[in-house]
């Protein structure tokens, strides 16, 4: 049960609904409303543990939304804690960037933590096990020790160097430590059962040497602890109650326990004596990993190793790329934090491992947009209307509603004149059957302006269409009887004498093929991107476009959702990025 509050008696409600919606329902979210309900714990603590070797990706904006939302949904705290243990990957760039990506997407950390603060706390750890019998300091090579441990289906045998004392493992480990020894020449093992099922049991390495500085925790160590025992010691030192992660580490969820098990923090406030002393308060508890499915999206590759490479190839252009699923990329491209979260709600958290359609990315911004994007007009392949009856001086200004279903955004002024903007592909002098836009003689609705004519093609030398000349029928302006009539398109249009030029980027998906990752014939994802996923082109936008903020997003009306750069935008230099079409146009082609 709940633990009632002493004063009132009134036991608190479970704060379990996401904000403003309904409350979210999966096998986690169940788990930790039944340790909070049965008083396993109090509060509950979670932990979003990145390694600082690259930026953050889409795959990791769904463990971020569940590691930080369940911790804010359920009244919990919720840590970043950089997993800096190997510092030949990492960067320290990425440590600022990857704190920016959290923060963009609207989340906050109680702590920020570092594996490496906890370096000190792991050395006693491992000494403790040593003194328990429970590790072992082991010369045997990597070949070696690969040799011996055996596979699926041969159990491993132990090392020769199992049987050491206690006082010469430790005696080993403290010169391991001291720098007596080359890389690679000895490890500290778990001492576990070298014929379990289990591979991850077969005295897997604790420690390993490498003579490399640390960028946080500096020159003074040579040693390095593996990833199972850091982690695992990690999220017991900051009293993690649910360590959430994805499926790949259930086979090591037995190591895992047996780390925070044998070391005992709770049970050994000595060895949390290094934290005191740097200031790093903690709350030693039992924490438990529970694992769920990674992300997978058709038409991406997710993994940080290729990512890396399209980068350093020059296949993009940098790690914020508006075509990267990086969430630098994304957010280049338009997505908004809202639209990811509501993409991660969609997919949802399960045990099962399912490849989500690229659509139902696109369709959350989709639907995000739809809701909150203001629209505007502007003309990516534009072609000069003019419309000859209105006097050469004409120029009025038109009120359009900035959203047709959301009054709450208000309206804008449009100027319109005599001389428009339209798209070369709303105008065909020989029609295909069914066409309801502009042919020689038709008439068609601009957008708020009321009805034109075409009466005239003019053409250059090559019989290029170079401007269309026409009419506006007078008694067609809107709120007159003369805009009822029934006329089968209606275009979008910006004034030419006071449209903005701009640079237009048609961003389309990076690859071509469903499963890039596919590498049959010898091919690689290098060889599936797309062509055609990045064409820029001059247009031109109405001024309450151009005057955008960089990442101000817009529904240009019938061309899609774009977005203002967010380095290269600039009121009198206008550049948008196409974030999304209106419709899904892959849905034939996949
Ligand atoms: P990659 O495999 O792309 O290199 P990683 O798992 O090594 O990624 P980490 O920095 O270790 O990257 O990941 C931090 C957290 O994000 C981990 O808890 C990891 O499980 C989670 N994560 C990474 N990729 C995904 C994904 N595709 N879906 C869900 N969670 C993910
Ligand atoms: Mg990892």
């Amino acid at each position: 049960m709940t633990p009632s509050d002493p004063a009132t008696g009134v036991r608190p409600a479970l704060p379990d609904a996401a904000p403003g919606g309904a409350p979210r329902q999966d096998f986690i979210r169940q788990i930790v409303r039944d340790d909070l309900a049965s008083g396993k714990h109090a509060a509950i603590r979670t932990r979003f543990p990145p390694e600082p070797n690259g930026y953050l990706h889409i795959g990791h904006a769904k463990a971020i939304c569940l590691d930080f939302g369940v911790a804010e949904e359920f009244g919990g705290l919720c840590n970043l804690r950089f997993d800096d243990t190997n510092p030949a990957r990492e960067d320290p760039a990425f440590v600022q960037a990857i704190q920016e990506d959290v923060r963009w997407l609207g989340f906050d950390w109680a702590e920020l933590r570092h594996a490496s603060d906890y370096f000190e706390v792991y050395a006693l750890a491992a000494e403790k096990l040593i003194r328990q019998g429970d590790a072992f300091v082991c010369d045997l090579t990597p070949e070696q020790i690969r040799e011996y441990r055996g596979n699926l289906t041969e159990p491993g045998r132990d090392s020769p160097f199992r049987g050491r004392s206690v006082e010469e493992n430790l005696d080993l480990f403290r010169r391991m430590r001291a720098g007596e020894f080359p890389d690679g020449a000895r490890t500290l093992r778990a001492k576990i059962d070298m014929a379990s099922g289990n591979i991850n049991l077969r005295d897997p390495a604790l420690y390993r040497i490498k003579h490399m500085p640390h960028p946080i925790a500096g020159a003074g160590w040579c040693i390095y602890p593996m990833y199972d025992f850091a982690h695992a010691l990690g999220d017991a030192i900051e009293g993690i109650t649910h360590s959430l992660c994805t499926l790949e580490f259930e086979d090591h969820r037995p190591l895992y326990d047996w780390c925070v098990d044998k070391v005992d923090l709770a049970g050994s406030p000595d060895l949390l004596a290094p934290l005191s002393a740097k200031g790093l308060p903690n709350v030693a508890a039992k924490p438990r990993q529970i694992e769920f499915s990674r992300l997978n999206i058709n038409f991406t590759v997710m993994s940080k190793r290729k990512l890396v490479a399209l980068v350093g190839e020059g296949l993009v252009d940098g790690w914020d790329d508006p075509r990267m699923y990086t969430l630098q990329g994304l957010r280049r491209r338009g997505y908004t934090p809202a639209a990811l979260r509501l993409f991660v709600d969609r997919v949802g958290i399960s045990k099962q491992n399912s490849v989500i359609d690229f659509s139902v990315l696109e369709g959350a911004l989709r639907d995000e947009l739809d809701a909150h994007a203001p629209r505007r007009m502007a003309v990516v392949d534009p072609l000069k209307l003019v419309l000859a009856n209105l006097p050469e001086d004409h120029v009025e200004t038109l009120a359009f509603a900035n959203h047709p279903k959301d009054e709450a955004l208000g309206t804008r002024e449009v100027p319109f004149s005599r001389e428009l903007w339209i798209e070369r592909d709303d105008f065909a002098e020989v029609p295909p059957k069914g066409w309801k836009r502009l042919v020689p003689g038709g008439e068609v609705r601009l957008r708020g302006a009321g009805i034109a004519r075409v009466d005239e093609v003019v053409k250059d030398a090559d019989g290029t269409v170079v401007e269309l000349r026409g009419w506006l029928d007078p008694e067609s302006r809107p709120g007159m009887e003369g805009a009822n009539r029934k006329v089968k398109g209606t275009l979008h249009w910006v004034s030419a004498a006071h449209a903005v030029a701009a640079e237009i980027r048609l961003y389309d998906r990076l690859f071509s093929v469903a499963d890039p990752d596919d590498e049959a014939g010898g091919r690689t994802y290098r060889d599936h991107l797309n062509p055609d996923s990045k064409r820029s082109v001059r247009g031109f936008v109405e001024p309450a476009a151009a005057d955008a903020a960089p990442e101000q997003s817009y529904q240009f009306e019938r061309l899609g959702y774009f977005v203002a750069d967010r380095h290269d935008h600039r009121p009198d230099a206008p550049v948008f990025n196409r974030s999304v079409s209106l419709r899904d146009t892959w849905a034939a082609k996949a």
